[in-house]
Formats: C-alpha cells, sequence, structure tokens
C-alpha cells in the first residue's frame, strides 16, 4: 500500500459472506456523509483550450478546490462518517502524458482530510479508460484501491460498483462477468430475510448515472445504455436500493421513479453547467436518505444547512 493509504478506506468486503458480524451494520441513529464527484485533475483547462481528448497539462485549480472541499468538510460536525468520490478522480487516461502527476498530485491534496473521516474512491470513465482492459483495471486498482466492493457504515449496506464495465466490457469481459456475479450476491443478500444483517437501506455509488432526467430518456454520453439501465433499475429496486449516487455529468441532476432515487452530482472540478464547485451533503435517518448539493464556499462558512442539521438530532 502506498503511504498515504491509511487515510483510504480498502476494499474489505468484496467477499461479503455475511457469516460474521460487522459492527457496522448495526443501526446506531440518523448520520450524514458527503457524496462528491469529478475531481477531475486536468479538465478545466483542456476544457478552456477545446482538447479534452487531451490530458490536461495543468491541474493546480483543481488541486485547489480539492483542497477547499477537504477543509470545508473537516470542519463540519457532526463528523460526516465517509466521503466517497465518485470517479474520474483524474483527467489523464491510463498510460497517457500527466497521469502519475495527477494522481500524485490528488492523493496529495486528499491527505488533508481528517483522519476520522474515511475516503471512498469510485472508478470513473477517464480513471479506466472508456474501454477499460484488464492492464487498466488493475493500474487503478493498484492506485486506489478495489474498483468494485462493499461496506457497512451505521446500519447501512454501501455498494461500490465500476460503471464502466456496464458502459463497455468489450476488452474485459470476464472482469465484468466477475462484477456480475458478485452484484448479484450482493443483492439478494441484502434483501433476502434469512440473512443475520438486514440493512436500514442499501445505497449504490457508481460514476455514470443510470439516467439523467427520466429512466427512458435516450442514450446519451452521460448515462447507461437503455438495455444495462433498465436491467439495474429492476434489479436494484427489487432488491430494495434506496438511492444511485453518481457524478460524470458535471451538473447536478437526477430524479427519483418507483421509489429509487437516483442523484446526479456535479463535480468538485470542471462545471459544465451552472452549477458551482461543490459536493453532496447526505443525511440517513430511519426512514429516509436526504441529500443536498452545497457549494464548496457555502459549505465552509455556514457548514450543513440547518434543516438538514435537524434530522441528524432526532
Ligand atoms: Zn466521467
Amino acid at each position: 500500500m502506498a503511504e498515504s493509504d491509511d487515510i483510504f478506506l480498502r476494499a474489505k468486503h468484496r467477499i461479503y459472506t455475511g457469516l460474521t458480524e460487522d459492527p457496522e451494520s448495526v443501526w446506531n441513529g440518523p448520520f450524514c456523509f458527503i457524496q462528491a464527484a469529478d475531481p477531475q485533475l486536468g479538465l478545466m483547462k483542456a476544457w478552456r483550450d477545446g482538447d479534452c481528448d487531451g490530458g490536461g497539462d495543468e491541474w493546480a485549480e483543481e488541486v485547489e478546490l480539492t483542497k477547499r472541499a477537504v477543509e470545508a468538510v473537516n470542519q463540519l460536525r457532526p463528523r460526516p462518517r465517509f466521503m466517497v468520490l465518485c470517479g474520474d478522480l483524474v483527467h489523464a487516461m491510463p498510460d497517457t502524458p500527466y497521469r502519475g502527476g495527477q494522481e500524485r498530485d490528488l492523493k496529495a491534496a486528499l491527505k488533508g482530510t481528517d483522519p476520522s473521516i474515511p475516503l471512498v474512491f469510485v472508478s470513473g470513465n477517464h480513471d479506466l479508460g472508456n474501454t477499460p482492459t484488464p492492464s487498466t483495471v488493475e493500474q487503478y486498482c493498484s492506485a486506489w484501491g478495489d474498483d468494485y466492493f462493499s461496506f457497512w457504515v451505521g446500519g447501512v449496506l454501501c455498494l461500490v460498483l465500476n460503471s464502466q464495465l456496464f458502459y463497455d466490457d468489450s476488452a474485459c469481459p470476464q472482469l465484468k462477468d466477475a462484477q456480475e456475479k458478485w452484484l448479484e450476491e450482493q443483492l439478494s443478500r441484502s434483501s433476502s430475510s434469512s440473512s443475520s444483517m438486514v440493512p436500514k437501506h442499501v445505497l449504490v455509488f457508481q460514476h455514470i448515472p443510470l439516467y439523467l432526467k427520466s429512466p427512458d430518456e435516450e442514450d446519451d454520453y452521460f448515462n447507461l445504455q437503455k438495455g444495462v439501465r433498465q436491467s439495474l433499475l429492476d434489479r436494484f429496486k427489487k432488491a430494495g436500493v434506496k438511492a444511485v449516487f453518481s457524478g460524470h455529468y458535471h451538473r447536478n441532476a437526477g430524479g427519483c421513479h418507483g421509489g429509487l432515487d437516483m442523484v446526479v452530482s456535479s463535480a468538485i472540478g470542471c462545471q459544465l453547467g451552472d452549477d458551482t464547485h461543490g459536493v453532496r451533503v447526505v443525511v440517513v435517518t430511519a426512514d429516509s436518505v436526504i441529500h443536498r448539493y452545497h457549494s464548496l464556499e457555502q459549505l465552509r462558512t455556514q457548514g450543513i444547512d440547518e434543516d438538514l442539521r435537524k434530522l441528524l438530532q432526532a
């Protein structure tokens, strides 16, 4: 493990047997966590230059924004239970120039995160390549931890997925099959009443949204193709998944359909719409999962919105 890995929540539960009682599987009352996406070091300059296929040869702005996010999150009370980064950690694709420097500088910026707030990493298309291969997945895993895994926090089961395997598995069908098999086990156990650990809620984290606004919208660069989208929606609903958190769109979007909340959060880094650099505050209560995007400035100066804070005192 790299030297800064002590702040990273590594995948301990890819093989979740359900045989051992995880102390975090027990509900202990309301809590909050932070969901963020797309620090994507290098995109802001590449976007301004109109060369998004290039690696982006400067990333000081994104480093600064990431540090600001970390500072704002560190001072929150009560402390978030974890912070999840939903992919596109860096802009440079695997095996391209600037990749190493961007990864190194992102790790350095995140190192200031309070040790009591574990970081959870999700892989994005820029982290793995649009068509991932066994080699790019392996590179990601050695830099950031497993590309899919689950963990418990305060009675809630969290599933981290590699959405690139849903998007294009042509160069790594075996990896796609392995994630499918694992996911099926997770979903069936989470909804099985015979399991010793019944989650209060089940949440999913992935980079590419299932959809941006409506489950039946047309295929697009920013959503998952209709066939795989519908199948995941059906499986998630059947397993009682309450919300899917994503990024990739660099704008806030999403919608709640059939009891499943599809949450699309804008970026820490480059904005492609009218949102500001920010992160999403998620409050988990016994009955619901409530979330709201906060700009970095707002979070730093005012903390979590008061109505959300009140839910945490209940
Ligand atoms: Zn992306």
